[in-house]
């Protein structure tokens, strides 16, 4: 029986896709070891791995300060994720050198997974729950002027640290060799083909095994008569008053029922009076949700979208930045979705009426969740991570 370590940065968009694999390969008999941050001990240890938590060797950033800085301040990110690997790296090696894993697998924005198996020679897979990201992909994140900037000025603090990895052991040449993924390394991808766009600039090393969805019950029988628009904007970037208060306006006389959740810490009571058919709260369970839910207003995370269109549920599309950006067109251009024109409820409104008006989206987005079942998902993503292994040891 194998041995294997996942590694995953501290995000439940990371963490969840991953979470039904590795309930497979403990099924299976094999040994996981998840190397992750304690607001997802109890995920990863209900799915039988083994926890490790990385949380006192994060640089102290407060959550508040990271939210912001997710998916804008590069330089800061690349400043944590070396930071990170140095202060874990006494203890990670050790850890591995005793327990000598058949294979790290490690998220794709996880670098000090992929900086760990490179150092101590152990059989490396990416895991991938964004697009999978290339130099031709790199092209659809059109990253605004200020995303831009901000890389630009931070790259001299993106040097510095990698300088420090240099001294450390770490075999490193530039900072794109960290981040970017190449046609060399064996990959998983949880979307498919079809939605991946350019699908075709990328080798056979990729298995694009579509969503990874955790099993919930089948909630597509309590639907009730009434229409169901959900609302979220995911675990992340997610305290957002104005909008959900324009959400309230833009539909407080539709005949429909809406359930929004504003994440956890949106305190719900500053939203003011919430209308009868409104359902408003902290957390839900979204893949439950969306096997009754006829809209999703959604911010275009991957993993929502994934599980959005895996439930065949057409979109209206909100994206908060430029990798979202490309989500979204994504989905547009597919025709599975609206993109909003703003966050004004006028604008809420006509879009949701479009979704629901036009039996296109819906007809789209079916079309892809038969493509999105039939890929495989977290069965598909273990058989990967086994072959891969057999073919190192066999
Ligand atoms: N999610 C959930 N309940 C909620 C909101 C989100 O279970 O109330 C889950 C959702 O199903 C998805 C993840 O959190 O798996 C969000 O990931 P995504 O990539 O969409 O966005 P992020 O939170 O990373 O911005």
């Amino acid at each position: 029986m194998s041995r294997i370590v996942f590694f995953s940065i501290p995000a439940h968009g990371h963490t969840n896709p991953t979470l039904p694999v590795i309930a497979e390969l403990v099924d299976r008999g094999h040994t996981v070891w998840y190397y992750s941050f304690l607001a997802f001990k109890e995920k990863i240890e209900s799915h039988g791995a083994k926890f490790i938590p990385c949380d006192e060797f994060l640089p102290p950033i407060s959550q508040e300060e990271l939210d912001r800085k997710a998916g804008k301040d590069f330089a800061a990110l690349i400043e944590m994720v070396v930071d990170t690997t140095i202060a874990l790296d006494e203890k990670v090696c050790a850890e591995l050198k005793e327990f000598q894993p058949d294979c790290i697998v490690s998220d794709s924005l996880c670098f000090w997974g992929k900086l760990f198996a490179k150092k101590l020679g152990i059989p490396y897979i990416c895991s991938t729950t964004t697009f999978a990201f290339n130099r031709h992909t790199a092209k659809l994140m059109k990253r605004s002027i200020k995303e831009m900037a901000s890389m630009i000025i931070g790259m001299p603090r993106i040097n510095k640290k990698l300088e420090l990895l240099r001294s450390q052991g770490y075999e490193v040449e530039n900072f794109i060799s960290i981040i970017q993924n190449d046609n060399e390394t064996n990959t998983i991808v949880y979307t498919t083909k079809k939605f991946q766009p350019m699908a075709e600039t990328f080798s056979g090393k990729y298995a694009f095994v579509g969503p990874s969805i955790q099993k919930t019950s089948d909630a597509s029988k309590e639907r009730n008569s009434r229409r169901l628009v959900y609302i979220s904007l995911g675990t992340v970037l997610n305290q957002n008053k104005d909008f959900y208060q324009n959400c309230m306006k833009a539909f407080a006389d539709s005949d429909f029922d809406v359930l929004m959740s504003v994440g956890e810490k949106t305190e719900i009571d500053s939203l003011g009076p919430i209308p009868d058919h409104f359902t408003v709260q902290n957390r839900v369970d979204q893949t439950a949700i969306l096997q009754k839910a006829d809209v999703f207003i959604t911010h275009c995370g991957m993993n929502s979208v994934n599980e959005s269109l895996y439930y065949g549920v057409p979109m209206v599309l909100f994206p908060l930045h430029s990798e979202q950006r490309a989500v979204a067109n994504r989905v547009a251009e597919l025709g599975a979705g609206v993109k909003l024109k703003g966050m004004k409820p006028k604008h809420l409104a006509k879009a949701v009426e479009d979704v629901l008006a036009n039996g296109t989206y819906l007809e789209n987005a079916r079309i892809l969740s038969k493509d999105f079942r039939n890929a495989g998902g977290a069965i598909e993503a273990t058989n990967r991570i086994l072959a891969n292994i057999d073919s190192k040891t066999g």
